[in-house]
């Protein structure tokens, strides 16, 4: 069976009477020879490098090496056990642990692509505030990853996921959406609501250009993970409400496909457009590179 769209995806999930995360646990098993027990170890393994990022990244103050990130993430831990947030425990929690990963990122921490190094904040911030708000199992968290991985997959195939590619989109569009469609999974949602919420999840962020200032993984990249998480969040709620995206995943999924064509040289993670042209953008790229001479 080789999934390559949405649509057949939710018709593999009904033939097999599975979700969205065991099918892709079968399908890996039967590709890889190995045992389901083995797969989901190997998982665990990734959902534990997840889980050390973030407890490290909530009590690290320090800056990057770069000078221009690090520390947010224990102001936002602050913020939010002191019960401040505005967004509520799971969008406060997962804002956090998001800054967390993404600043471990800069800081040159051991991260789990999700789907890659830049959006990696996004899904270890979704899953581990489920686990903190609702007591979800770790083994209730690697079936989580499960389902983000076959939604990685369908859409890995059918267009870009990273920014040199198509742009952030791409990238924190990608993770957004993968998040998205997880969150309803674990939720109790159906297949199709999952696929409806990375659809929903995606289209608002079609377009979004990689601009990183001085060409690191950092501005506006970290916030950019943060603001995902609350993406993946209202996605999720509006399908398990039973509101659907007017357009079909797969074609949102080929709409960013199509807009990532069009996209200029100067908008795909080449550090030559956007924020990281702006006054302060090419300031900080002067007093890096001056650094290092
Ligand atoms: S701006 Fe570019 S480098 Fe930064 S997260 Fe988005 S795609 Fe990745």
């Amino acid at each position: 069976m080789n999934i390559q769209s949405m649509k057949e995806l939710i018709v593999a999930c009904d033939s097999e009477q599975k979700n969205i995360g065991e099918l892709m646990l079968m399908l890996e098993a039967k590709n890889s020879g190995k045992k389901e027990e083995t797969i989901i170890g190997m998982m665990e393994e990734r959902l534990i490098k997840m889980k050390e990022a973030v407890d490290n990244g909530i009590k690290d103050r320090s800056a990057a090496p770069s000078g221009i990130s690090g520390g947010d993430a224990v102001k936002m831990f602050e913020y939010t056990t002191q019960g401040k947030s505005l967004s509520g425990n799971y969008i406060g929690d997962a804002m956090t642990y998001s800054l967390a990963t993404s600043e471990s990122n800069a800081r040159m921490g051991v991260i789990v692509a999700t789907p890659t190094a830049g959006a990696a904040g996004i899904l270890p911030g979704v899953l581990f505030s489920l686990k903190k708000n609702d007591h979800y199992s770790n083994k209730e968290l690697v079936m989580g990853l499960f389902t983000s991985s076959m939604l990685g997959y369908v859409i890995a195939n059918r267009s870009f996921i990273s920014g040199a590619a198509g742009g952030c989109q791409a990238e924190v569009g990608s993770a957004t959406a993968m998040a998205a469609g997880t969150i309803v999974e674990m939720k109790g949602g159906t297949p199709e609501q999952a696929v409806n919420a990375t659809a929903l999840a995606l289209k608002s962020l079609l377009g979004l250009v990689c601009d990183p200032v001085a060409g690191l993984v950092e501005v506006p990249c970290i916030k950019r993970n943060v603001i995902g998480t609350s993406i993946a969040f209202s996605a999720a709620d509006l399908s398990l409400a039973g509101i659907e995206s007017r357009i079909p995943c797969d074609e949102v999924i080929e709409a960013m496909y199509r807009i990532g064509k069009e996209m200029p040289r100067t908008l795909r993670e080449t550090a030559l457009g956007g924020l990281a042209t702006t006054e302060t953008g090419k300031q900080v790229k002067d007093r890096l590179f001056r650094k290092k001479m």
